[in-house]
C-alpha cells in the first residue's frame, strides 16, 4: 500500500479528532512542501529577490562587510535563515571576499530538497536544524530574506460574544476554515477588540521566539542581523494567509504541501521583542530604498559596462527589486546589532 499523502493524513486527524489550528495546518503543510521540492524560479511556485538578481545579495554581502569592517573587523560567523537555494549568500560571500571578509558559513534549513541545493552553491557551509544549534564563540552576521513569512501563523476570529481561533476542518472531502475554541479575552489586543464580526488577527509565535533567540545572542555578545521579507506594522486585522503555486495565487486550504503558504511579518512585533532583548533596533523601512540608499542603481551600471548585452535585463532587474510596484515598498528591511556596534548603512 501506498504511504498516505499529508492531505489524507490531515483529513484523517480532523476526522478522528477534530479541526486543527491554522498554525498546524500551516506547519504541516510548509514542513512537507519544502521537504518535496525546490519551489523556487521560475519553473517553481516563486521567484526570491536573489534569484531576480546577482546584485541583491553582493549589495547584502557589501553592507555587512561594511559593518564588518566599522566594528572593528572581529573575527565573525555567517548565518542564513532559510537560504533557498544558497544563491544570496554566494552573492554576499563573493562580495565580502573582495573585502577581505571571509567568515566560515551556517545555515539553518530543515529541508533536504533545499539543503542539496544550498551545498551546490556554498560547498563549505554547515547546516543546523534550528538557530539555537550554532555556535556561539565568535558574533554572528546573521541574513534572513523570506524565512519569517514561512513561519506558522495562528489565526484569531471575531465572532459572537469575542474572540476565538480560526481552525481548519473538512467538509465534503475539502479543507475549510471553521470557528475554532474561544480565546481568553485577555490576549486580544484592546483596540482591536471590538471589530466586526468575521475580522481576523494574526500571531505568529515562531517568529517571536526566533527573534528573541536571535536578538538575545547579538545582544549577549556582538553582531548584527538583517532581515527582509513582505509585512506591515501590527498588531492589526487582516488575513494574509495566501498559497501561491506556479507564479499565481491559490486557495490556502487546497492541496496542503503542495504549494506555498505565508503571511505578511508582523514588523512591529518583531521590534518589540528585539528592543526588549536589549539590541540595538532599526525599525523596517521599504526594501527599494534601502537597496538605493546601498548603491544599486551604481552597481546595475557597473554590471552593464561589464555586459553591455545584458543592459535590458539588468534594468528590469533593479525596478524588480526597487520599484514601489514591484517589490519596493511592500518588502521592508529590519536590521539590529549589539549596542556597541556602529550605526549599519542605509537606515535613517
Ligand atoms: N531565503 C531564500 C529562500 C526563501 S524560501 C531566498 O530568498 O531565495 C524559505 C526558505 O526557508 C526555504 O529554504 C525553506 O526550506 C526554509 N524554511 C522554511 N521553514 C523553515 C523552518 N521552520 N526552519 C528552517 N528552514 C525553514
Amino acid at each position: 500500500m501506498s504511504e498516505p499523502s499529508l492531505a489524507e493524513r490531515l483529513a484523517q486527524v480532523i476526522t478522528g479528532v477534530g479541526p486543527i489550528s491554522v498554525a498546524k495546518y500551516m506547519g504541516a503543510a510548509n514542513a512537507h512542501y519544502y521537504a518535496t521540492r525546490d519551489p523556487l524560479g521560475a519553473s517553481g511556485d516563486f521567484t526570491t529577490a536573489p534569484e531576480i538578481s546577482q546584485m541583491f545579495g553582493e549589495l547584502i554581502g557589501l553592507w555587512l562587510a561594511d559593518l564588518w569592517l566599522r566594528a572593528g573587523r572581529p573575527e565573525v560567523r555567517y548565518v542564513e535563515l532559510g537560504p533557498g537555494r544558497g544563491t544570496l549568500a554566494s552573492d554576499a560571500l563573493r562580495s565580502m571576499a573582495t573585502i577581505g571578509l571571509i567568515p566560515p558559513v551556517h545555515f539553518v534549513e530543515t529541508s533536504p530538497a533545499m539543503c542539496a541545493a544550498q551545498a551546490s552553491s556554498v560547498p563549505t557551509a554547515v547546516w543546523h536544524a534550528h538557530l539555537s544549534e550554532i555556535p556561539q564563540d565568535l558574533p554572528w552576521l546573521l541574513v534572513a530574506n523570506e524565512f519569517f513569512d514561512a513561519l506558522p501563523i495562528h489565526q484569531l476570529i471575531r465572532h459572537g460574544e469575542g474572540w476565538h481561533e480560526r481552525e481548519v476542518g473538512i467538509e465534503d472531502g475539502r479543507f475549510i476554515p471553521v470557528i475554532g475554541k474561544r480565546l481568553p479575552d485577555e490576549i486580544i489586543p484592546p483596540d482591536l477588540y471590538d471589530a466586526k464580526p468575521g475580522s481576523i488577527i494574526e500571531t505568529c509565535p515562531e517568529a517571536v521566539a526566533t527573534m528573541r533567540l536571535l536578538a538575545q545572542r547579538i545582544g549577549g555578545g556582538s553582531g548584527a542581523a538583517v532581515i527582509i521579507d513582505y509585512g506591515y506594522d501590527g498588531p492589526d486585522l487582516g488575513n494574509t494567509l495566501q498559497a501561491v503555486r506556479a507564479h499565481l495565487y491559490a486557495d490556502p486550504f487546497e492541496a496542503p504541501g503542495e504549494q506555498d503558504l505565508t503571511a505578511l511579518v508582523d514588523f512591529s512585533t518583531l521590534q518589540a521583542m528585539a528592543e526588549m532583548c536589549g539590541v540595538a533596533v532599526y525599525p523596517a523601512m521599504a526594501q527599494g530604498e534601502w537597496l538605493r540608499r546601498l548603491g544599486l542603481a551604481e552597481r546595475a551600471a557597473s554590471l552593464t559596462l561589464a555586459q553591455p548585452d545584458r543592459e535590458e535585463e539588468i534594468k528590469a532587474a533593479e525596478k524588480r527589486l526597487s520599484d514601489p510596484e514591484a517589490m519596493g515598498r511592500l518588502f521592508r528591511v529590519m536590521a539590529v546589532t549589539s549596542p556597541d556596534w556602529p550605526k549599519p548603512a542605509g537606515f535613517d
